[in-house]
């Protein structure tokens, strides 16, 4: 399976990487705050990812990584 990796210390929740992702099941937010206090997004269910590397991309904090299933 794809692999998403969330670092969920430099998430500031701007959302960018859920709303870009083309999946709309994959990332979500947590419910406890990081130590920015921001409810960091974390991959929840990454049967459906494709591996496109749009959140990454997306993300202004460089918090994710992406790593296709080979
Ligand atoms: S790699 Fe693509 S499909 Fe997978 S979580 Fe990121 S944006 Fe969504
Ligand atoms: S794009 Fe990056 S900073 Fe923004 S919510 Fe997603 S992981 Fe957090």
């Amino acid at each position: 399976m794809n692999r998403v990796t969330v670092d969920r210390e430099m998430c500031k929740e701007c959302e960018y990487c859920m709303t870009f992702c083309p999946k709309k099941t994959i990332l979500a937010k947590s419910s406890t705050v990081n130590k920015k206090g921001y409810y960091a997004v974390e991959a929840v269910d990454l049967k459906d990812c494709i591996a496109c590397g749009i959140c990454a991309t997306v993300c202004p904090e460089g918090a994710i990584m992406v790593e296709k299933d080979v």
